[in-house]
């Protein structure tokens, strides 16, 4: 499969790699539009949230948080903020799964959220509609 990220997670594309454990890799984002940008990958390959097995998905997430910690414990962060597009309406540009990890100092300046519209439906009407 024609997949960067799985090119990445065989050795066939250099990264600069964080972490990496028997089905997780996390290498730096090559965006460079934010210090520390990182991105976290099941080696195999899925799309993105709504194909990952709950197996793999409990994977990378216990190494977002490894590494998380880490940044915490050892780098001089205080928090971090975990962004994820799943599907190209979403935005996701990359169709491996991947969680974007960036790493947080308290008054760093960075805005890593997005300035949304504003809701255009009722929160009732949207809520009746997608709780479960
Ligand atoms: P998405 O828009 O899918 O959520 O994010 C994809 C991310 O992958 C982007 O932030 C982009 O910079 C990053 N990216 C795309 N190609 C490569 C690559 O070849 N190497 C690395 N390290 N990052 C990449
Ligand atoms: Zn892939």
């Amino acid at each position: 499969m024609d997949c960067i990220f799985c090119k990445i997670a065989a050795g066939e594309v250099p990264c600069k790699k964080v972490y990496e454990d028997a089905h997780t890799l996390v290498f730096m984002d090559i965006a460079g539009d934010v210090d520390g940008h990182m991105l976290a990958i099941p080696k195999r390959h899925f799309m993105n949230i709504l194909d990952c097995d709950e197996e793999t998905l409990h994977g990378l997430m216990c190494t977002v948080k490894h590494v998380s910690e880490h940044l915490a414990a050892h780098c001089g962060y205080d928090g971090v903020n975990l962004l994820n597009a799943s599907g190209e309406s979403a935005g996701q540009s990359v169709p491996h799964f991947h969680v974007h990890i960036i790493p947080r100092k308290t008054g760093d300046g960075i805005d890593a959220w997005p300035v949304f519209d504003g809701a255009k439906l009722p929160l009732d009407e949207t809520w009746k509609k997608i709780r479960i």
